[in-house]
This record gives C-alpha cells, structure tokens and sequence, in this order.
C-alpha cells in the first residue's frame, strides 16, 4: 500500500494525516497546495499566476496543476510509491493521473476522510488563528467547500466503483483518525 491518494473536504485533515502515513509508509507525501504555496512564496511565475486563485479558494486549471505533478511524480524519491494529498480535485485530474501512472502503477487505495461541515468550518477557523493561511477567512472556506462539493466529491464514487475507496471518519482527536486510517488500509491490503 505505497501509491495512495487521500481526498477530503478543506480543513478534514488529510494534509496531516498525509504528512504522517507518508513517514509511516516510508514514501513522500505529496501536497498540491503545499506545492503552490511554496511557489506563491518564492515569487516563481508560476506562483505570480496562481496566487490569486488560491486566495479566492478557487482551484488551479488542471493543465497547470497536472503538469505540476506530473514532474513531481517524475522524482527519484516518488519511483516507490507516495501519499497524494489534494490531488486529483477534478474528473479530467483522475484521468490524466490514471495516465500518468499507467497500468503498472496504478493506485492501491483512495483514503477519503469525511466529516460535517460546521465541524470543518470551526476547524478551519481554528487553523486560520495558529497558521495564519491566506485563504482560511469565513468567507473563502465556504466557497472552498462549495467548490470541493461541486468539483471534487463526484471523484469518490468514480473511485468506489473502481473499488480503490476507503471512507474514514475524520472527526476524532488526531491518533484516532490515524488509528483508523491505518486500520482500513490494512483491510483493504488483506482483502
Ligand atoms: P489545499 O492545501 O490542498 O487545501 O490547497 C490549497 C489551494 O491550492 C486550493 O484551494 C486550490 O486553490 C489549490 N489547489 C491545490 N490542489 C489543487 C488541485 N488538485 N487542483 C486545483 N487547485 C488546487
């Protein structure tokens, strides 16, 4: 279980839980929107173009975020396998990831962490106070949540009828949804 893609609504968590089934799992984890932001902070052109996009909370084209990662995915250190988190994000997204891995790479599972949206928002909240991230205000989570509703969750049915998802409950302290996680992955691993 080392090519993993974890999705989720904004704020559920998955870049944590991303960050630490990656160490757990001895392979990358690789984070879209940390890609970006780290652009957007260089000042690279590419972070010059998209900088807005993100403080909208309006998603990347995917032709952009798709070249994005398909270098990423090209990296020595991602040969064996990686944590995808926050990529793909649309239909055209998984298609092109699909193409990108090729039948001999394909994916082992999809982790989707689902929680309610007032326990998103207050959470987002709360991480806007420590990280002070641009696009954490009120307003621009909520057209966040509406664009992962819109763009993002229509992916979890095209990955459970490839029979790849695993819904998790990501409401709980951060060990518990570990705990979880790790439990479906060894399920599905021993299915
Ligand atoms: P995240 O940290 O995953 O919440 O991503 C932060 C922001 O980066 C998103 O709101 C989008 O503006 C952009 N972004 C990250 N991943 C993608 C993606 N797969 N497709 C399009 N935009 C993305």
């Amino acid at each position: 279980m080392s090519r993993i893609v974890m999705m989720g609504p904004p704020g559920v968590g998955k870049g944590t839980q991303a960050a630490l089934l990656a160490v757990a799992s001895g392979v990358p984890a690789v984070s879209t929107g940390d890609l970006f932001r780290e652009h957007v902070r260089s000042q690279t052109p590419l972070g010059l173009d998209v900088s807005a996009l993100l403080a909208a909370g309006e998603y990347v084209p995917d032709e952009v975020t798709n070249a994005m990662v398909a270098e990423r995915l090209a990296a020595p250190d991602a040969r064996a396998g990686f944590i995808l988190d926050g990529y793909p994000r649309t239909l055209p997204q998984l298609a092109e990831l699909d193409r990108m891995l090729g039948d001999t790479a394909a994916l082992d599972a999809v982790v989707l962490l689902h929680a309610d949206v007032d326990e998103i928002v207050s959470r987002i909240l709360l991480r806007a106070e420590q990280q002070g991230r641009a696009d954490d205000t009120p307003e621009v989570v909520r057209r966040r949540i509406a664009v992962y509703r819109a763009e993002t969750e229509p992916l979890a049915d095209a990955y459970a009828e490839q029979g790849l998802l695993l819904r998790v409950d990501g409401v709980g302290t951060l060990d518990e949804v570990t705990a979880r996680i790790h439990a479906a992955l060894d399920e599905a691993a021993a299915a």
